[in-house]
């Protein structure tokens, strides 16, 4: 305590001897005290303490009409927090009374006669303790007053972010509006006559905008997840989709960048899983730009890993690792905050919000992880996190593994060609993965001595897996010209599987077909990222189809290549009608993949002029139904009865097909529809069968006519992969010929059937469509195609809850891919096993016998014999029913008999059995 907060203290003194009084304050006065008050009656210390407190009171004990207890009590009773202290001045030296007065709040006491220094050594220090109490008080108020200052503060700030958050997530979904807008009108005058300048100023307005509107949408995110907003929606989906899209996307932004693209994808990862699949690959895909954007060589990797498995949920880490510049110590903290960026400079020479990982990371927060760095400046970056995803029905969370490996698939000898290190180190652990026993090699020259030395010592190598984008094109071109030489003794090389990115297929395609040292099926691709999926894909391919296939000289396409490259719609003209810029820019891209030359028309008046101009001819009519101008209803009626093309096929688009919508569509002349937003494969076979031309992607057509030499490779896939074959002939007494007929009869109608339930689906029928779905699941699972038959499965359970007037879900057009792959499963098989094709004549229409009349004892029998085989579902119940229709002579020719007829031709088990017994119980 300074000596100048000590004399500025305010000392009462009381007591009734005014020579006391005296004698005190001169004694404080010497010492430099001056705010002195005394005052020689107890009763005036209350008033006295009530204008102004204190800082110390020197009090008697022995005073007329209230004594010093008397007067603690009293200020004891006031409970004052800075209560000052009191110090007895008194005659008394008894030991009870000190206590006393101890007790009754005196903080000291000095006995009378007064030693001078002890009395004033005593006022100091309670001063002193006092003078340091009131300071600690009035820091603690001031600080309380600051704490409470900021806290409204705070709270003001908290409820401007807020505000602001709105205000931006507001702001930036009130410009996307304009922004689509403006990226449709782009699109638009596009197809407009524009010379090459304005063609350049579209598209670099185009990428303006584009890149414009990414950077709403970041700021939106942005903005919702720091209002707290941004929640997540877990759904259940296939892994290996997401990291295809990933891909492609990933791919996409490599540009021309000599990069190498890995995936380390664990084989443990399940099937299925449940998450917020948009929001995880949105992660992803910005990491994964971020390390493409950061890297100028090298390699750019994702690696994912099951970490442990819980009953509902598997933890799986995720990291993405760059050969890259890196992230100095210091910046690497600062570059999860919004918009920050590791350095001016780098911000400057390579673009950007600094809002992606900001997002990123919370993002990962939410799905219940920690998004985290590694990074050393000059070598690069390893960002990754850990995050649970649930499991959904237990067959779906099975690892994609190896239990389904395909027999034809074990044991390969391979050769691997590979300069760069960590691809092929990738390369290698997924040969081992497989238990391939596998080599590698950095350049095909080597290769081409490691295939002869193999050769020599009688391990042969079975395939190789050449790198084609290590070298300059003619280069690599060369290389696989002598990789395809046969070997010293004249054997066959290995085949070769071509790693490319996917795109480099269709630069090469033209020079393989130049190529005159190709040979027949000498080579398959196999895209790049590699993942155990994509290698099983492409091998499966490649036994399917590759030994059957015409030479890579003469098919444009090789064996592996995605299906989108095998025009399913080559050189078809056709007229889309349709007023959504969106909806237009989807459509045209698809149907131009599939080789169609696409007209747009804006509505249906546009159309019906287009049509009117007699040197525009179109094979098909794309028609969308609500439109501005003029519907698709009123252009398809002018088209028919005032343009008189009665022959054009038109196909209407619509958005939420319903029944009436549909009959309003036939009503008015139109062929046919497809829902909205439409499945390429579903419209391209829609179109196809229109057209009359082939089915899609035309490998049925091309396995028919190719040679029959399938090797038992190609039984076992067909076997194992899409028609158990085996398991259900065995099912059958193993009867082959019985099997292939009852697969015949099953593939005929499958594709109507699936159109049928579509029908019902789509018109919320969900009573019909579960019934018709449930029947074609027994019916594949009977012929052993478990893989329709799941999928099956899975349609009929949702089509049991269709119910008018709910927002139907789409119907699982993959059900049609999934068909066309069993009919040509079920074609392959036929033909190795080079069987008779059975009879596919209708059954013979019953005779002509008079309705009515009574059921021979002998059709009685049958029926008898019939009914517990449908029940059952047994396919015995074929071959009975045939038996009966062989008595046709004495069966009646009523309409009950014909629809058991169709319920037998379609393999409706349960819609014949009831028609058994109710034909039975007739007279
Ligand atoms: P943006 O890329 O839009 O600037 P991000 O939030 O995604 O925003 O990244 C912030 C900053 O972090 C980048 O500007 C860059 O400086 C740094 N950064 C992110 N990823 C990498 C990486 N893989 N390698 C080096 N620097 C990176």
């Amino acid at each position: 305590m300074t000596d100048n907060s000590r004399s500025q203290a305010r000392i009462l003194v009381v007591d009734d001897e005014p020579i006391n009084l005296k004698l005190l304050d001169k004694l404080l006065r010497s010492e430099g005290y001056t705010e002195l008050e005394l005052v020689d009656s107890p009763a005036q210390v209350l008033p006295a303490y009530q204008r102004q407190r204190p800082d110390l009171i020197l009090l008697d004990l022995n005073m007329p009409g209230m004594n010093g207890f008397e007067v603690l009590n009293q200020l004891q009773a006031l409970n004052d927090p800075l209560m000052p202290p009191t110090i007895i001045v008194t005659a008394q030296s008894s030991h009870r009374f000190l206590l006393q007065a101890l007790q009754a709040g005196a903080r000291d006491f000095v006995t009378k006669p007064f030693d001078r220094h002890e009395l004033l050594l005593r006022v100091r220090n309670s001063l002193d303790a006092h003078l340091s109490h009131v300071l600690l008080h009035d820091t603690q108020h001031q600080l309380a007053q600051q704490v409470e200052l900021r806290g409204a503060a705070l709270q003001r700030a908290e409820s401007a972010t807020k505000v602001k958050s709105k205000f931006l997530s507001n702001m930036s979904h009130e410009l996307r509006t304009p922004m689509n807008a403006i990226l449709g009108m782009l699109q638009l005058l596009q197809t407009t006559a524009l010379n090459p300048s304005q063609t350049d100023y579209v598209q670099k307005t185009q990428q303006a905008a584009k890149s414009l509107l990414g950077i709403l949408n970041d700021i939106l995110d942005f903005s919702k997840i720091e209002a707290g907003k941004m929640q997540l929606d877990p759904e259940p989906f296939e892994f290996e989709q997401l990291l295809q899209e990933l891909s492609f996307i990933l791919f996409s932004n490599l540009g021309g960048k000599r990069l190498e693209l890995l995936f380390d994808i664990d084989v443990d990862m399940p099937r299925v899983v449940v998450a917020d699949a948009l929001r995880l690959k949105q992660v992803l895909i910005n990491l994964g730009s971020n390390a493409l954007k950061f890297t100028a060589q090298g390699e750019v990797q994702l690696t994912v890993r099951v970490q442990r498995r819980e009953a509902e949920r598997v933890w799986v880490y995720f990291a993405l690792r760059d050969s890259g510049i890196g992230i100095a110590p210091e910046q690497q903290a600062r570059i999860f905050e919004g918009f920050s960026q590791a350095e001016a400079s780098t911000s400057r020479r390579f673009g950007g919000t600094g809002l992606g990982l900001a997002i990123s990371r919370r993002l990962v927060q939410l799905m219940g992880g920690d998004l985290q760095l590694h990074s050393v400046p000059g070598q690069g970056s390893t960002f990754y996190f850990e995050i649970p995803l649930g499991l959904s029905a237990p067959m779906a969370a099975e690892p994609q593994g190896l239990a389904d490996w395909p027999d034809a698939l074990q044991d390969w000898h391979l050769l691997v060609i590979e300069p760069h290190t960590a691809a092929r180190a990738l390369l290698l652990d997924l040969a081992a993965t497989l238990h391939w026993p596998a080599q590698a090699c950095t350049d095909p020259a080597q290769a081409r001595e490691l295939l002869e030395q193999a050769h020599a010592a009688g391990q042969p190598f079975q395939a190789v897996w050449f790198d084609i984008e290590a070298l300059p094109a003619d280069q690599a071109l060369q290389q696989l010209q002598q990789l395809r030489q046969p070997l010293p003794d004249g054997s066959a090389a290995p085949h070769i599987f071509l790693l490319a990115r996917p795109g480099v297929d269709l630069s090469w395609s033209a020079m393989l077909k130049a190529d005159a040292t190709a040979s027949a099926a000498s080579e398959s691709w196999l895209f790049k990222p590699i993942t155990f999926s994509s290698v099983k894909t492409s091998m499966q391919r490649w036994l399917r189809h590759g030994s059957t296939q015409a030479s890579a000289a003469t098919a444009p396409e090789l064996a592996g290549a995605p299906p989108s490259h095998c025009p399913g719609l080559a050189g078809v003209r056709i007229l889309l009608v349709e007023d959504n810029p969106i909806n237009q820019d989807v459509a045209m891209q698809l149907l131009q993949r599939e080789g169609a030359l696409v007209t747009l028309a804006e509505n249906g008046l546009e159309a019906v002029q287009r049509l009117s101009t007699p040197q525009l001819d179109f094979d098909l009519v794309l028609m969308d139904m609500q439109m501005h101008v003029m519907d698709g209803l009123q252009a398809t009626r002018l088209i028919r009865e005032q343009l008189k093309l009665l022959d054009l096929p038109i196909v209407a688009m619509t958005a939420n097909a319903m029944a009436s919508d549909r009959d309003a569509c036939l009503a008015v002349g139109m062929n046919d529809h497809v829902g909205k937003p439409f499945d390429i494969v579903q419209l391209v076979a829609v179109m196809q069968r229109i057209l009359g031309c082939a089915p899609a992607g035309g490998t049925a057509a091309a396995s028919a006519s190719a040679p029959v030499d399938l090797s038992s490779a190609v039984a076992q896939v067909t076997a194992t992969v899409v028609l158990d074959a085996e398991t259900a002939v065995k099912r059958l007494g193993g009867d082959r010929l019985f099997y292939i007929k009852i697969l015949q009869r099953f593939v005929a109608l499958l594709e109507q059937e699936l159109h049928q339930a579509q029908h019902h689906w789509e018109a919320a029928e969900g009573k019909l469509a579960e019934r018709l779905l449930h029947t074609l699941k027994g019916n594949a699972g009977a012929v052993g195609a478990h893989l329709l038959s799941q999928a099956l499965a899975a349609a009929e359970k949702t089509a049991r809850a269709l119910a008018p007037g709910m927002l139907l879900p789409p119907y699982p057009v993959e059900l049609y891919r999934l068909a066309q792959a069993v009919q040509q499963a079920s074609d392959d098989l036929h033909r190795l096993w080079a069987l008779p094709l059975p009879s596919m004549a209708p059954a013979p229409a019953a005779a002509p016998v008079a309705e009515g009349q009574a059921l021979s004892p002998q059709v009685r029998q049958s029926l008898e014999h019939l009914i517990p085989l449908l029940a059952a579902q047994d396919m015995e119940a074929l071959d009975r029913f045939d038996e009966l229709m062989a008595h046709h002579d004495t069966l009646p020719a009523t309409a009950q008999v014909q629809a058991l007829q169709a319920a037998m031709d379609g393999m409706d088990f349960l819609a014949a059995h009831d028609l058994a017994v109710a034909l039975l119980a007739q007279p």
